[in-house]
């Protein structure tokens, strides 16, 4: 079922949303080289509870961590860990959820470990630049294949490999809710858009090939080819004036 929030709902979730942004952007002024996909976990779950908030993420699934932290070649849903350290040229997706006053949030940030190469600067951009040109495709009466064709189009004419088994989601007081958000689709097809939807737009872009595989650990999602992959996801509300992001520090 896709929930419409009301104007209260959606004061509790701009709250949520920001308390997850603001976690992300504490990482981003404290990751460093050397530092541990557990040291980023740690800071997020801190940040995260030190207001008022619990990590959306924390045993959902059984997910083991507050953050899901996945460096270079590892998609998504990689498991913090004390033994995995981060290099000077890694790309880190960090994913994070804060649960606050009864709704979820959901956002996440590829960051740069110090001075990457052009190639991953250029995915990082693309990645980030194709889920903005989507958001701005989030109007009312617009269908979910317009979003999920302008992620598509915009990372494919620059030549990457688009994740199709994972898509965004609508969010509330559940953090997946109906309905589903594609990466890749027809322009003109699929649901329209109405005021008061809350959905999560999150590409995940390969700079080689659209394949994945999903490691034993029954979390870690890789690509195949074993090139570097990036993540950029926020949280919108559709409005009359237009889409409102909602995971903004
Ligand atoms: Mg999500």
């Amino acid at each position: 079922m896709v929930t419409i929030k009301s104007a209260s709902d959606i004061e509790k979730m701009r709250e949520a949303g920001k308390i997850a942004a603001n976690a992300l952007q504490v990482v981003g002024q404290k990751i460093r080289p050397g530092m541990t996909t557990k040291d980023i976990d740690k800071i997020i779950h801190r940040e995260i509870t030190a207001h008022g908030a619990k990590p959306s993420f924390l045993g959902y699934g059984g997910f083991p961590a507050s953050a899901c932290v996945s460096v270079n070649n590892e998609v998504i849903h990689g498991i913090p860990s004390d033994h995995r350290r981060v290099a000077e040229g890694d790309i880190v997706s960090v994913d994070v959820g804060a649960f606050y006053k009864g709704f979820h949030s959901d956002t996440c940030y590829t960051f740069a470990v110090g001075e990457i190469s052009p190639e991953a600067k250029a995915l990082l951009q693309t990645t980030e630049e194709s889920l903005y040109e989507a958001i701005k495709v989030a109007n009312i009466g617009a269908r979910l294949g317009d979003i999920s064709h302008t992620v598509e189009a915009y990372c494919r004419e620059r030549g990457y490999g688009i994740v199709k088994q994972y898509c965004g989601h609508g969010i509330g007081r559940n953090l997946h809710e109906e309905p589903e958000v594609p990466n890749h689709g027809k322009p003109g097809h699929g649901m329209r858009l109405v005021q008061g939807m809350t959905i999560c737009i999150e590409p995940m872009i390969n700079a080689v090939g659209d394949e994945i595989i999903q490691l034993p650990d029954g979390w870690t999602v890789i690509t195949k080819s074993g090139s570097l992959s990036a993540h950029f996801e926020h949280e919108v509300l559709i409005t009359a004036d237009g889409p409102v992001i909602l995971t903004l520090p």
